[in-house]
Protein backbone atom coordinates (compact mmCIF):
# COMPACT_ATOMS: atom_id res chain seq x y z
CA UNK A 1 0.00 0.00 0.00
CA UNK A 2 1.09 3.61 -0.84
CA UNK A 3 -0.93 6.15 -0.36
CA UNK A 4 -0.29 9.69 1.26
CA UNK A 5 -1.26 10.45 5.05
CA UNK A 6 -4.10 12.33 3.47
CA UNK A 7 -5.45 9.51 1.76
CA UNK A 8 -5.11 7.33 4.75
CA UNK A 9 -7.46 10.01 7.10
CA UNK A 10 -9.93 9.46 4.29
CA UNK A 11 -10.12 6.11 3.99
CA UNK A 12 -10.41 6.00 7.70
CA UNK A 13 -13.18 8.77 7.95
CA UNK A 14 -10.76 10.98 9.88
CA UNK A 15 -9.37 14.63 10.18
CA UNK A 16 -5.88 14.82 9.83
CA UNK A 17 -4.37 16.54 13.11
CA UNK A 18 -2.28 19.02 10.77
CA UNK A 19 -2.80 19.71 7.31
CA UNK A 20 1.06 19.57 6.62
CA UNK A 21 0.73 16.20 7.21
CA UNK A 22 -1.24 15.56 4.38
CA UNK A 23 1.34 14.75 1.42
CA UNK A 24 3.52 12.58 3.44
CA UNK A 25 4.02 9.16 1.49
CA UNK A 26 3.17 6.08 3.51
CA UNK A 27 4.49 2.70 2.62
CA UNK A 28 3.17 -0.64 4.06
CA UNK A 29 2.51 -0.78 7.55
CA UNK A 30 4.28 -2.07 10.72
CA UNK A 31 3.44 -2.77 14.66
CA UNK A 32 7.45 -3.83 15.55
CA UNK A 33 10.34 -1.31 15.44
CA UNK A 34 12.99 -4.09 15.11
CA UNK A 35 10.76 -5.28 11.47
CA UNK A 36 9.93 -2.57 10.32
CA UNK A 37 10.80 -0.94 6.81
CA UNK A 38 11.75 1.88 5.74
CA UNK A 39 8.51 4.24 4.45
CA UNK A 40 6.05 2.75 6.84
CA UNK A 41 3.19 3.24 9.08
CA UNK A 42 4.47 2.51 12.68
CA UNK A 43 1.14 0.96 15.00
CA UNK A 44 1.54 1.27 18.51
CA UNK A 45 -0.59 -0.58 20.70
CA UNK A 46 -1.18 -0.33 24.44
CA UNK A 47 -0.75 -3.89 25.68
CA UNK A 48 -0.79 -4.82 29.34
CA UNK A 49 2.84 -4.65 29.98
CA UNK A 50 3.83 -2.08 27.61
CA UNK A 51 2.78 0.56 25.86
CA UNK A 52 3.88 1.07 21.89
CA UNK A 53 3.70 4.49 21.96
CA UNK A 54 7.08 4.67 24.00
CA UNK A 55 8.39 2.85 20.59
CA UNK A 56 7.00 5.88 18.45
CA UNK A 57 10.99 7.57 18.31
CA UNK A 58 12.68 4.43 17.92
CA UNK A 59 10.36 3.47 14.69
CA UNK A 60 10.81 7.14 13.34
CA UNK A 61 14.17 6.46 13.50
CA UNK A 62 14.28 3.42 11.44
CA UNK A 63 12.72 4.74 9.00
CA UNK A 64 9.07 4.99 9.79
CA UNK A 65 7.19 7.83 7.79
CA UNK A 66 4.51 8.48 9.91
CA UNK A 67 2.44 7.26 13.07
CA UNK A 68 -0.80 6.07 14.41
CA UNK A 69 -1.38 7.58 17.56
CA UNK A 70 -4.21 6.40 20.05
CA UNK A 71 -6.99 9.09 21.48
CA UNK A 72 -5.73 10.24 24.90
CA UNK A 73 -2.33 8.24 25.05
CA UNK A 74 -0.13 11.05 26.60
CA UNK A 75 0.59 13.67 24.18
CA UNK A 76 0.95 12.96 19.79
CA UNK A 77 4.51 14.01 18.72
CA UNK A 78 3.67 17.34 17.18
CA UNK A 79 7.00 16.97 14.43
CA UNK A 80 6.01 12.98 13.76
CA UNK A 81 3.47 12.79 10.93
CA UNK A 82 0.53 11.12 13.35
CA UNK A 83 -3.22 10.44 13.06
CA UNK A 84 -5.01 10.08 16.02
CA UNK A 85 -7.43 6.98 16.06
CA UNK A 86 -9.35 5.74 19.15
CA UNK A 87 -8.33 2.28 18.69
CA UNK A 88 -5.22 1.42 16.57
CA UNK A 89 -6.19 -2.21 16.26
CA UNK A 90 -9.51 -1.13 14.40
CA UNK A 91 -7.97 1.70 12.63
CA UNK A 92 -5.40 -1.14 11.19
CA UNK A 93 -8.19 -3.49 10.38
CA UNK A 94 -10.47 -0.76 8.77
CA UNK A 95 -7.62 0.16 6.52
CA UNK A 96 -6.75 -2.66 5.11
CA UNK A 97 -10.73 -3.67 5.06
CA UNK A 98 -10.77 -0.13 2.47
CA UNK A 99 -7.47 -0.75 0.98
CA UNK A 100 -7.93 -4.28 -0.23
CA UNK A 101 -11.38 -2.99 -2.01
CA UNK A 102 -9.21 0.27 -3.56
CA UNK A 103 -6.33 -1.96 -4.69
CA UNK A 104 -6.70 -4.25 -7.96
CA UNK A 105 -5.17 -7.63 -6.57
CA UNK A 106 -6.34 -11.15 -6.21
CA UNK A 107 -6.35 -13.22 -2.61
CA UNK A 108 -6.17 -17.04 -2.20
CA UNK A 109 -6.88 -17.34 1.58
CA UNK A 110 -6.11 -20.62 3.18
CA UNK A 111 -7.18 -22.28 6.40
CA UNK A 112 -7.84 -25.83 8.02
CA UNK A 113 -6.29 -27.68 11.20
CA UNK A 114 -3.01 -28.49 9.66
CA UNK A 115 -0.77 -27.37 6.60
CA UNK A 116 -2.16 -24.00 6.10
CA UNK A 117 1.44 -22.51 6.30
CA UNK A 118 2.87 -25.44 4.55
CA UNK A 119 0.10 -24.60 1.82
CA UNK A 120 0.40 -20.90 1.61
CA UNK A 121 3.98 -21.36 1.01
CA UNK A 122 3.76 -24.05 -1.95
CA UNK A 123 0.58 -21.55 -3.28
CA UNK A 124 2.83 -18.67 -3.47
CA UNK A 125 5.83 -20.89 -4.76
CA UNK A 126 4.08 -22.29 -8.02
CA UNK A 127 2.24 -18.89 -8.42
CA UNK A 128 5.29 -17.24 -8.50
CA UNK A 129 5.93 -18.99 -11.69
CA UNK A 130 3.54 -16.92 -13.39
CA UNK A 131 2.41 -13.88 -11.01
CA UNK A 132 4.15 -11.44 -8.95
CA UNK A 133 2.77 -12.66 -5.76
CA UNK A 134 3.27 -11.53 -1.66
CA UNK A 135 2.30 -14.33 1.08
CA UNK A 136 2.05 -13.90 4.99
CA UNK A 137 5.08 -13.94 6.39
CA UNK A 138 6.09 -16.92 8.89
CA UNK A 139 2.77 -17.66 10.40
CA UNK A 140 1.08 -13.99 10.65
CA UNK A 141 -2.63 -15.87 10.18
CA UNK A 142 -4.90 -13.87 12.64
CA UNK A 143 -6.47 -10.19 13.41
CA UNK A 144 -3.08 -8.43 13.38
CA UNK A 145 -1.32 -10.32 11.14
CA UNK A 146 -3.62 -10.89 8.16
CA UNK A 147 -4.24 -6.67 7.62
CA UNK A 148 -0.60 -5.69 8.04
CA UNK A 149 -0.02 -8.72 5.35
CA UNK A 150 -2.05 -6.70 3.46
CA UNK A 151 -1.45 -3.61 3.77
CA UNK A 152 2.04 -4.90 2.78
CA UNK A 153 0.96 -5.37 -0.44
CA UNK A 154 3.28 -3.82 -3.46
CA UNK A 155 1.48 -1.71 -6.23
CA UNK A 156 2.77 -4.62 -8.68
CA UNK A 157 1.42 -7.55 -6.28
CA UNK A 158 -0.76 -9.36 -8.53
CA UNK A 159 -1.85 -11.74 -6.11
CA UNK A 160 -1.65 -12.05 -1.71
CA UNK A 161 -2.06 -15.26 -0.38
CA UNK A 162 -2.79 -14.69 2.81
CA UNK A 163 -3.14 -18.00 5.83
CA UNK A 164 -6.30 -17.79 8.17
CA UNK A 165 -5.98 -19.50 11.90
CA UNK A 166 -8.42 -19.38 14.56
CA UNK A 167 -8.99 -20.46 17.61
CA UNK A 168 -12.92 -20.51 17.84
CA UNK A 169 -15.67 -19.39 15.85
CA UNK A 170 -16.53 -16.48 13.86
CA UNK A 171 -12.57 -15.71 13.92
CA UNK A 172 -12.29 -16.80 10.11
CA UNK A 173 -15.51 -15.30 9.09
CA UNK A 174 -14.09 -11.86 10.61
CA UNK A 175 -11.03 -12.13 8.35
CA UNK A 176 -12.64 -13.53 5.45
CA UNK A 177 -14.92 -10.62 5.34
CA UNK A 178 -11.71 -8.35 5.52
CA UNK A 179 -9.99 -9.83 3.07
CA UNK A 180 -12.17 -11.09 0.58
CA UNK A 181 -10.47 -13.72 -0.71
CA UNK A 182 -11.43 -14.56 -4.48
CA UNK A 183 -9.95 -18.43 -3.93
CA UNK A 184 -10.36 -19.87 -0.55
CA UNK A 185 -8.44 -23.05 0.22
CA UNK A 186 -9.88 -25.83 3.52
CA UNK A 187 -6.37 -27.78 3.78
CA UNK A 188 -8.31 -30.26 6.41
CA UNK A 189 -10.63 -30.56 9.63
CA UNK A 190 -8.02 -32.28 12.23
CA UNK A 191 -8.44 -31.87 16.38
CA UNK A 192 -6.67 -29.01 17.19
CA UNK A 193 -8.62 -26.27 19.11
CA UNK A 194 -11.59 -29.10 20.23
CA UNK A 195 -11.43 -28.01 23.66
CA UNK A 196 -12.64 -24.33 22.32
CA UNK A 197 -14.64 -26.00 19.29
CA UNK A 198 -16.85 -28.76 20.70
CA UNK A 199 -16.52 -31.26 18.39
CA UNK A 200 -15.16 -32.09 14.60
CA UNK A 201 -18.22 -30.87 13.14
CA UNK A 202 -17.61 -27.42 15.21
CA UNK A 203 -13.99 -27.30 13.67
CA UNK A 204 -15.19 -27.85 10.33
CA UNK A 205 -18.24 -25.48 10.71
CA UNK A 206 -15.66 -22.62 12.23
CA UNK A 207 -13.10 -23.22 8.85
CA UNK A 208 -16.39 -23.23 6.28
CA UNK A 209 -16.63 -19.93 7.74
CA UNK A 210 -14.32 -18.25 4.96
CA UNK A 211 -16.62 -19.11 2.19
CA UNK A 212 -18.44 -16.18 3.98
CA UNK A 213 -16.54 -13.03 2.64
CA UNK A 214 -15.17 -14.92 -0.68
CA UNK A 215 -15.54 -12.10 -3.36
CA UNK A 216 -17.72 -11.91 -5.77
CA UNK A 217 -17.08 -15.01 -8.38
CA UNK A 218 -15.08 -16.63 -5.88
CA UNK A 219 -14.29 -19.86 -5.24
CA UNK A 220 -13.65 -22.66 -2.57
CA UNK A 221 -11.31 -25.38 -3.08
CA UNK A 222 -11.58 -27.95 -0.13
CA UNK A 223 -10.22 -31.56 0.69
CA UNK A 224 -12.84 -33.54 -0.54
CA UNK A 225 -11.74 -37.09 1.22
CA UNK A 226 -12.82 -35.33 4.38
CA UNK A 227 -16.68 -35.96 4.81
CA UNK A 228 -17.53 -32.90 6.98
CA UNK A 229 -16.29 -30.81 4.56
CA UNK A 230 -18.19 -32.91 1.71
CA UNK A 231 -21.30 -32.46 3.62
CA UNK A 232 -20.73 -28.52 3.99
CA UNK A 233 -20.40 -28.22 0.48
CA UNK A 234 -23.35 -30.28 -0.21
CA UNK A 235 -25.63 -27.98 1.91
CA UNK A 236 -24.01 -24.54 0.84
CA UNK A 237 -25.24 -22.48 -2.20
CA UNK A 238 -24.00 -18.99 -4.14
CA UNK A 239 -20.31 -19.70 -4.82
CA UNK A 240 -18.44 -21.97 -6.71
CA UNK A 241 -16.62 -25.21 -5.07
CA UNK A 242 -13.79 -27.70 -6.10
CA UNK A 243 -12.34 -30.46 -4.31
CA UNK A 244 -8.77 -32.36 -4.13
CA UNK A 245 -7.79 -35.39 -2.75
CA UNK A 246 -6.49 -39.11 -3.40
CA UNK A 247 -10.17 -40.30 -3.84
CA UNK A 248 -11.34 -40.44 -7.58
CA UNK A 249 -14.26 -38.68 -6.56
CA UNK A 250 -12.62 -35.58 -6.31
CA UNK A 251 -12.30 -32.75 -8.94
CA UNK A 252 -8.76 -33.29 -9.07
CA UNK A 253 -6.94 -36.42 -7.23
CA UNK A 254 -3.18 -38.09 -8.56
CA UNK A 255 -3.24 -41.12 -10.52
CA UNK A 256 0.03 -42.50 -9.33
CA UNK A 257 2.20 -41.29 -6.66
CA UNK A 258 5.82 -41.87 -6.36
CA UNK A 259 7.58 -41.24 -3.36
CA UNK A 260 11.36 -41.16 -2.60
CA UNK A 261 13.47 -39.82 0.30
CA UNK A 262 13.51 -36.52 -2.15
CA UNK A 263 10.05 -35.68 -2.08
CA UNK A 264 6.88 -36.95 -4.13
CA UNK A 265 6.33 -37.04 -7.73
CA UNK A 266 2.86 -36.66 -8.69
CA UNK A 267 1.01 -38.00 -11.84
CA UNK A 268 -2.06 -36.19 -12.53
CA UNK A 269 -2.76 -38.09 -15.74
CA UNK A 270 -1.79 -41.71 -17.12
CA UNK A 271 0.49 -40.20 -18.99
CA UNK A 272 3.95 -41.73 -17.29
CA UNK A 273 5.79 -38.58 -19.33
CA UNK A 274 3.86 -36.24 -17.76
CA UNK A 275 4.49 -35.25 -14.03
CA UNK A 276 5.28 -32.79 -10.96
CA UNK A 277 8.23 -33.20 -8.35
CA UNK A 278 7.08 -31.94 -4.72
CA UNK A 279 10.36 -31.18 -3.23
CA UNK A 280 8.85 -31.83 0.20
CA UNK A 281 8.68 -35.03 2.41
CA UNK A 282 5.67 -36.59 3.44
CA UNK A 283 2.30 -38.08 2.43
CA UNK A 284 0.47 -35.02 3.67
CA UNK A 285 2.48 -32.67 1.22
CA UNK A 286 1.28 -34.24 -1.60
CA UNK A 287 -2.35 -33.01 -0.72
CA UNK A 288 -1.00 -29.35 0.06
CA UNK A 289 0.63 -29.83 -3.28
CA UNK A 290 -3.06 -30.71 -4.54
CA UNK A 291 -4.29 -27.89 -3.32
CA UNK A 292 -1.84 -25.31 -5.19
CA UNK A 293 -1.98 -27.27 -7.90
CA UNK A 294 -5.56 -26.99 -8.10
CA UNK A 295 -5.23 -23.03 -7.39
CA UNK A 296 -2.50 -22.65 -10.20
CA UNK A 297 -4.70 -24.50 -12.44
CA UNK A 298 -7.76 -22.52 -11.98
CA UNK A 299 -5.56 -18.92 -12.35
CA UNK A 300 -4.97 -20.39 -15.57
CA UNK A 301 -1.29 -22.02 -15.38
CA UNK A 302 -0.42 -24.45 -17.79
CA UNK A 303 0.97 -28.15 -16.14
CA UNK A 304 5.15 -27.23 -17.05
CA UNK A 305 4.86 -24.04 -15.34
CA UNK A 306 3.29 -25.30 -12.29
CA UNK A 307 6.21 -27.79 -11.96
CA UNK A 308 8.89 -25.28 -12.34
CA UNK A 309 7.13 -23.08 -9.89
CA UNK A 310 7.52 -26.36 -7.31
CA UNK A 311 11.27 -26.97 -8.46
CA UNK A 312 12.10 -23.71 -7.14
CA UNK A 313 9.88 -22.84 -4.09
CA UNK A 314 11.07 -22.21 -0.56
CA UNK A 315 8.99 -23.55 2.77
CA UNK A 316 9.05 -22.40 6.16
CA UNK A 317 11.44 -24.46 8.75
CA UNK A 318 10.90 -27.44 10.91
CA UNK A 319 7.53 -28.48 8.74
CA UNK A 320 9.11 -32.05 7.50
CA UNK A 321 12.46 -30.65 6.98
CA UNK A 322 15.65 -33.15 6.41
CA UNK A 323 18.24 -32.72 8.44
CA UNK A 324 21.49 -34.43 8.54
CA UNK A 325 23.31 -35.83 11.89
CA UNK A 326 26.57 -35.61 12.87
CA UNK A 327 26.89 -39.76 12.52
CA UNK A 328 25.25 -39.38 8.85
CA UNK A 329 21.77 -40.13 10.03
CA UNK A 330 18.53 -38.88 8.44
CA UNK A 331 17.03 -36.42 10.84
CA UNK A 332 13.01 -35.60 9.94
CA UNK A 333 12.39 -32.21 11.83
CA UNK A 334 8.81 -31.83 12.11
CA UNK A 335 8.73 -30.51 15.69
CA UNK A 336 6.84 -27.16 14.55
CA UNK A 337 3.98 -28.20 15.99
CA UNK A 338 1.46 -31.81 16.67
CA UNK A 339 -2.17 -32.96 16.32
CA UNK A 340 -3.39 -36.45 16.54
CA UNK A 341 -3.83 -35.92 12.64
CA UNK A 342 -0.74 -34.73 11.77
CA UNK A 343 1.20 -36.73 14.02
CA UNK A 344 -0.17 -39.87 12.30
CA UNK A 345 0.85 -38.32 9.15
CA UNK A 346 4.53 -38.11 10.72
CA UNK A 347 4.26 -41.58 11.85
CA UNK A 348 3.23 -43.04 8.25
CA UNK A 349 5.87 -41.02 6.67
CA UNK A 350 8.46 -43.04 9.06
CA UNK A 351 6.49 -46.39 8.29
CA UNK A 352 6.42 -45.84 4.46
CA UNK A 353 9.97 -44.53 3.59
CA UNK A 354 12.57 -46.96 2.74
CA UNK A 355 15.72 -46.45 4.72
CA UNK A 356 19.22 -48.69 4.97
CA UNK A 357 19.09 -48.05 8.98
CA UNK A 358 16.90 -48.30 11.79
CA UNK A 359 13.16 -46.10 12.23
CA UNK A 360 12.95 -44.27 15.65
CA UNK A 361 10.58 -42.22 16.59
CA UNK A 362 11.06 -39.20 18.80
CA UNK A 363 7.59 -38.34 19.69
CA UNK A 364 6.54 -35.65 22.30
CA UNK A 365 3.39 -34.16 23.80
CA UNK A 366 0.44 -32.89 21.91
CA UNK A 367 -1.22 -29.78 23.62
CA UNK A 368 -4.62 -28.22 23.46
CA UNK A 369 -6.67 -31.14 23.42
CA UNK A 370 -8.75 -30.27 25.73
CA UNK A 371 -10.87 -33.61 28.04
CA UNK A 372 -9.86 -36.18 25.93
CA UNK A 373 -6.20 -35.72 25.56
CA UNK A 374 -4.88 -39.14 27.19
CA UNK A 375 -7.12 -41.23 24.70
CA UNK A 376 -5.78 -39.27 21.64
CA UNK A 377 -2.23 -39.93 22.85
CA UNK A 378 -3.33 -43.45 24.22
CA UNK A 379 -4.47 -44.16 20.16
CA UNK A 380 -1.04 -43.11 18.64
CA UNK A 381 0.87 -45.36 21.05
CA UNK A 382 -1.89 -48.21 19.77
CA UNK A 383 -1.32 -47.53 16.09
CA UNK A 384 2.36 -48.18 16.37
CA UNK A 385 4.15 -51.31 14.73
CA UNK A 386 7.26 -53.03 16.36
CA UNK A 387 7.54 -54.45 12.35
CA UNK A 388 7.36 -51.00 10.71
CA UNK A 389 9.20 -48.76 13.45
CA UNK A 390 12.54 -50.19 15.71
CA UNK A 391 12.42 -47.32 18.22
CA UNK A 392 9.69 -44.90 20.28
CA UNK A 393 11.47 -42.14 22.48
CA UNK A 394 8.92 -40.47 24.04
CA UNK A 395 9.21 -36.60 25.71
CA UNK A 396 6.62 -34.96 28.06
CA UNK A 397 3.90 -36.37 30.42
CA UNK A 398 1.43 -36.59 28.17
CA UNK A 399 3.94 -38.18 25.69
CA UNK A 400 4.31 -41.04 27.85
CA UNK A 401 0.72 -42.43 27.60
CA UNK A 402 2.10 -42.99 23.92
CA UNK A 403 4.82 -45.10 25.17
CA UNK A 404 2.89 -46.85 27.60
CA UNK A 405 0.24 -48.41 25.11
CA UNK A 406 3.48 -49.27 22.26
CA UNK A 407 5.31 -51.14 25.18
CA UNK A 408 2.86 -53.42 25.57
CA UNK A 409 3.97 -54.83 21.98
CA UNK A 410 7.34 -53.54 21.54
CA UNK A 411 10.28 -55.96 22.35
CA UNK A 412 11.98 -54.88 25.77
CA UNK A 413 13.67 -51.58 25.77
CA UNK A 414 13.01 -50.55 22.42
CA UNK A 415 10.16 -47.90 24.09
CA UNK A 416 11.36 -45.25 26.28
CA UNK A 417 10.27 -42.44 28.03
CA UNK A 418 11.79 -39.16 29.70
CA UNK A 419 9.64 -37.49 31.16
CA UNK A 420 10.91 -34.06 30.57
CA UNK A 421 14.22 -34.28 31.18
CA UNK A 422 15.92 -33.58 27.59
CA UNK A 423 19.56 -33.56 28.36
CA UNK A 424 18.73 -37.50 29.14
CA UNK A 425 17.01 -37.47 26.53
CA UNK A 426 19.65 -36.07 24.28
CA UNK A 427 22.43 -38.28 25.69
CA UNK A 428 20.75 -41.71 24.94
CA UNK A 429 19.46 -40.60 21.52
CA UNK A 430 23.09 -40.16 20.57
CA UNK A 431 24.11 -42.90 21.83
CA UNK A 432 21.65 -45.28 20.14
CA UNK A 433 21.97 -43.49 16.63
CA UNK A 434 23.71 -44.59 14.00
CA UNK A 435 25.06 -43.83 9.46
CA UNK A 436 21.47 -44.36 7.74
CA UNK A 437 19.18 -44.30 11.06
CA UNK A 438 16.01 -42.65 9.88
CA UNK A 439 14.89 -40.21 13.24
CA UNK A 440 11.62 -38.52 12.91
CA UNK A 441 10.65 -35.87 15.59
CA UNK A 442 7.75 -34.56 16.35
CA UNK A 443 5.80 -32.74 18.78
CA UNK A 444 4.05 -29.77 20.55
CA UNK A 445 5.90 -26.37 19.59
CA UNK A 446 5.86 -26.23 23.08
CA UNK A 447 7.73 -28.76 23.59
CA UNK A 448 10.15 -27.57 21.65
CA UNK A 449 11.71 -30.91 20.48
CA UNK A 450 13.67 -28.88 17.83
CA UNK A 451 16.58 -28.61 20.76
CA UNK A 452 17.04 -32.15 20.05
CA UNK A 453 17.37 -31.73 16.67
CA UNK A 454 20.51 -28.84 16.94
CA UNK A 455 22.25 -31.40 19.72
CA UNK A 456 22.27 -34.23 17.15
CA UNK A 457 23.53 -32.22 13.95
P1 LIG B 1 -0.53 -23.61 12.61
O1 LIG B 1 -1.95 -23.78 13.06
O2 LIG B 1 0.46 -23.86 13.67
O3 LIG B 1 -0.30 -22.32 11.87
P2 LIG B 1 -0.51 -24.85 10.01
O4 LIG B 1 -1.93 -25.20 9.70
O5 LIG B 1 0.04 -23.62 9.39
O6 LIG B 1 -0.27 -24.83 11.56
P3 LIG B 1 1.77 -26.24 8.96
O7 LIG B 1 2.66 -25.39 9.76
O8 LIG B 1 1.77 -26.10 7.49
O9 LIG B 1 0.30 -26.13 9.51
O10 LIG B 1 2.05 -27.76 9.29
C1 LIG B 1 2.06 -28.21 10.63
C2 LIG B 1 2.13 -29.71 10.68
O11 LIG B 1 0.89 -30.27 10.24
C3 LIG B 1 3.17 -30.28 9.75
O12 LIG B 1 4.37 -30.41 10.40
C4 LIG B 1 2.60 -31.61 9.34
O13 LIG B 1 3.00 -32.61 10.23
C5 LIG B 1 1.11 -31.46 9.48
N1 LIG B 1 0.40 -31.31 8.21
C6 LIG B 1 0.72 -30.47 7.19
N2 LIG B 1 -0.17 -30.57 6.19
C7 LIG B 1 -1.09 -31.47 6.57
C8 LIG B 1 -2.27 -32.00 5.98
N3 LIG B 1 -2.69 -31.58 4.78
N4 LIG B 1 -2.96 -32.92 6.67
C9 LIG B 1 -2.56 -33.34 7.87
N5 LIG B 1 -1.45 -32.89 8.49
C10 LIG B 1 -0.72 -31.96 7.86
MG1 LIG C 1 0.63 -21.89 10.27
Amino acid sequence: MKRTLGQIAEMLEIELPNPAFSDVVVEGASINTRTLKKGNLFIPFKGEKVDGHQYVPQAVENGASAVFWQEGAASPPENVPHLIVKDPELALQRLAYVYRRQAAFKVVAITGSNGKTTTKDMVAGVLSAAFSVQKTEGNFNNQLGLPLTLLNVKDDTEISILEMGMSGFRQIAFLTELAAPDIAVITNIGESHLQDLGSREGIAQAKFEITEGLAEEGILFYYGDEPLLQSLVEKASGFKTGSYGYSETNGLYPKNIEMSEKGSRIFLTADTDHYIDVPVLGKHNVLNALAAIRVALHLGMDEKTIAGGFASMELTSMRMERVEGAKGETIINDAYNASPTSMKAAIEFAEELKTEGRKILLLGDMLELGEDEEAFHREIGRGLLPEKIDYVLTFGERAQWIADEAAERFPKGRVRSFGLDKPELISILSGLTAKGDLIVVKGSRGMQLEEVVQAMN
